[in-house]
């Protein structure tokens, strides 16, 4: 029986990636639900090759680009945001790739739990703003949620076989992206053109411009926390340029175990997919003696003060996560447009948080009113 998978974003960068994963081992996956944001195109060229039962297209005014183009086929064509809730519920789904880009990921994620699909996650958005929801909602419907996030993969890999052992710590490795070594004073003058070459990862622009900042690797504590049920202050940021180890645990004996390998996705998807087993992987191998050097050091927060902002977002807990997600989609997008410098990305995020009406007992409704909200807060201290 081949395992039947649903790819919420699958024109993305994981999106594609995922589906390279599931061509190699076409005798284990195959693709039954396909959806893209605006990429009519893309999604037209991926339904042909992998005929899935259903794709969507979010903007619905690419609806009838798309039903057209597939006329000639079976494949069923939907539009809009609550189609994407709907085709991860189907019969015929058994694993959803969860790759939207922001809290557009949460919704259909929380679909996909209460429907019993096992959830492969990329959208660590979604963790952010609704972790505990997400967590209590896995346990009641008894979901695995499978992390894509290399380094989240990376620690998930290290938990295998350790049953209850503690945890002492969990080493995040980061890049530490394309500003590692510049000044304050440099970093005023950043475009997001600079940002977007990443030393080591190829991947969305909006991911791109959270690892410049390294927002993203503050989501990706928050992401930890959620996943591996450890409190934010045991973990720990290593700046590790070659981006070889993946990240760590520290157990209660002192032991470390680490993940290593080059920086490749569709490892870590891969790996979602075929969990508890390993399949072949084609491509490059992961060579020490020519990497020659392994090197950490500690993140600079004078520098990166997002990251900082993170680990206080999620200790404050309730509704601030969320807020500080909405904050920075905006402030992250702005940035991209040119109507924002690289150093008012942290300014902008920092006040919407200090004005959003704390609410420790956020549920979806909280959710959606904190995101609605901080939106406008954010927009309203940028250009237009
Ligand atoms: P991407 O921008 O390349 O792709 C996003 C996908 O989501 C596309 O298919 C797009 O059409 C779709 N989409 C975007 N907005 C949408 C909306 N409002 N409604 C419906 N569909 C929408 O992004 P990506 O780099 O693949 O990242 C996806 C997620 O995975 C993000 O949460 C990111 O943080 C996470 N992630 C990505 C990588 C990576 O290497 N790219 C690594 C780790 C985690
Ligand atoms: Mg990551």
């Amino acid at each position: 029986m081949k395992k039947k998978i649903a790819i919420l974003g699958s024109t993305g960068s994981i999106g594609t990636q995922t589906l390279d994963v599931i061509a190699e081992h076409s005798d284990l996956y195959e693709a039954r639900v396909l959806t893209a944001g605006s990429n009519a195109s893309k999604l037209i060229a991926q339904a042909r090759q992998f005929a899935p039962d259903a794709v969507v297209i979010a903007n619905e005014a690419k609806y009838a680009e798309v039903r057209d183009a597939l006329a000639d086929t079976d494949v069923k064509v939907y539009a809009g945001a609550k189609a994407l809730r709907e085709v991860v519920t189907m019969p015929s789904v058994d694993v959803v790739v969860s790759a939207l880009v922001g809290f557009a990921g949460l919704e259909p994620t929380l679909a996909a739990i209460m429907a019993c699909k096992t959830i492969a996650l990329a959208n660590k958005e979604t963790l952010v703003v609704g972790g505990q929801l997400v967590q209590s909602l896995a346990a009641q419907y008894k979901v695995a949620i499978l992390p894509v996030d290399s380094e989240h993969s990376a620690i998930f890999q290290c938990l295998a076989g350790e049953g209850n052992n503690e945890i002492d710590k969990i080493i995040l490795t980061a890049s530490g992206g394309p500003f590692r070594k510049f000044t304050r004073e440099q970093l005023d003058h950043v475009t997001a053109a600079d940002a977007l070459h990443h030393p080591t990862w190829v991947m969305g622009d909006k991911i791109t411009i959270d690892s410049a900042t390294m927002m993203n690797k503050g989501f990706e504590v928050i992401e930890a926390k959620w996943l591996f049920g450890v409190d934010a202050s045991k973990i720990e940021v290593h700046v590790h340029p070659q981006s070889i180890v993946h990240s760590a645990v520290q157990f209660s004996d002192g032991s470390v175990k680490a993940q290593l390998g080059i920086p490749d996705m569709r490892l870590p998807i891969q790996y979602a997919l075929s969990y508890p087993s390993r399949l072949p992987l084609s491509g490059k191998r992961l060579n020490l003696f020519e990497v020659g050097q392994l090197t950490f050091e500690k993140p600079d927060t004078d520098r990166f003060p997002c990251l900082s902002l993170a680990y206080e977002a999620t200790q404050r807990g309730g509704n601030i996560p969320c807020a500080l997600n909405a904050a920075n989609e905006v402030a992250n997008l702005a940035f991209r447009q040119g109507r924002l410098s690289y150093n008012g990305i942290y300014q902008v995020i920092r006040q919407v948080i200090d004005e959003t009406d704390f609410d420790a007992n956020a549920d979806l409704d909280v959710y959606r009113d904190t995101d609605r909200q901080a939106r406008l807060d954010a927009q309203a201290l940028i250009k237009p």
